[in-house]
């Protein structure tokens, strides 16, 4: 028999801690997936183990942070601190100058994005739910502050913002609206083959019913919404159509900087050079991202 993988042992063993096997919801998955919320919220049975190598790697970025800190940090440091907010707990990672602190481990693709548009909505919303749950607890919260670490280049880039109640109170009116609706009716956020459902711990339970041997999108048809979902495909094919005499109308404007014999060309942007890579009789255009 062969020695098992490393992967193997880490996703074993992250499927024991505490926060894997935590059935309830936590701040962490405000704005995250609306049926995987509402599968907690249920305090849902796990229907499979879920787990990732990248949430491992992130989660042992984490440990590493909070050891260095406890280490070398000064005093009156709150460090992976326990919250509650309207009943919702969650853990901050840093409470340090009257500014709650939140790291996130990204890759190179997430930093870059990071770089460009700022930070993400998501993570806003967290760490300003974090800091309402401290004044809560009578702290001074002046600002908050997103550590970016990138995990492929050891990067690091971070946002700071004053903090903002109603940027908390957005993330509790989005618990309230996914409450609000009956279990059946909670969307599905991510695609049954994203990598956000493979990890997923109710996978099995989200797309379980689908019709064997059918598409897994199978699971989320209702038979009384037939026609919606006939209509709604209907519009969709129509934008397709459109967008394609779009696209085929802009590719062949950009086929004028075309080299002779395929290549890339720079066309002045700090995200992407084009390139056109010969295909059949004619040339494929794609995009070549910049590295930051
Ligand atoms: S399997 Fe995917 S869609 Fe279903 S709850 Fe999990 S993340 Fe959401």
């Amino acid at each position: 028999m062969n020695a098992p993988s490393t992967s193997a042992y880490l996703l074993l063993a992250d499927r024991h801690r505490p926060r894997s096997m935590q059935l309830e919801p936590g701040i962490s998955d405000v704005l995250g997936c609306r049926k995987r919320f509402a599968f907690k919220d249920r305090l849902s049975e796990h229907s499979d183990p879920g787990g990732s190598i990248i949430a491992i790697l992130g989660t042992a970025i984490h440990a590493a942070a909070e050891r260095a800190i406890r280490l070398t940090g000064r005093s009156g440091i709150l460090i992976e601190h326990k919250v509650t907010l309207d009943g919702i707990p969650g853990k901050l990672d840093r409470y340090e100058d009257k500014t709650v602190i939140d790291l996130k481990t990204v890759s190179s693709w997430r930093f870059k994005s990071m770089l460009l548009h700022g930070a993400d909505q998501q993570h806003i919303v967290q760490v300003d739910m974090y800091a309402k749950a401290l004044t809560e607890e009578g702290y001074e919260v002046e600002s908050v502050r997103l550590d970016y670490l990138n995990r492929d280049t050891g990067k690091e880039v971070d946002f700071s913002a004053p903090y903002d109640e109603r940027m908390a109170q957005l993330g509790l009116d989005w618990i309230n609206t996914v409450r609000s609706l009956p279990f059946e009716m909670v969307p599905r956020d991510f695609a049954p083959d994203s990598t956000m459902c493979q990890g997923c711990q109710f996978r099995s339970a989200c797309w379980g019913g689908a019709v064997p041997d059918r598409s897994p999108y199978t699971a989320a048809f209702e038979v009384d919404n037939q026609l919606e979902t006939a209509e709604a495909l209907r519009q969709v094919r129509t934008q397709l159509t459109e967008l394609k005499v779009e696209e085929t109308r802009l590719r062949g404007e950009l086929d004028a900087l075309r080299p002779e014999y395929g290549g890339t060309v720079d066309v002045g942007s700090p995200d992407f050079l084009l390139k056109w890579t010969p295909k059949g009789r004619g040339f494929a255009l794609t995009f070549v991202p910049l590295e930051s």
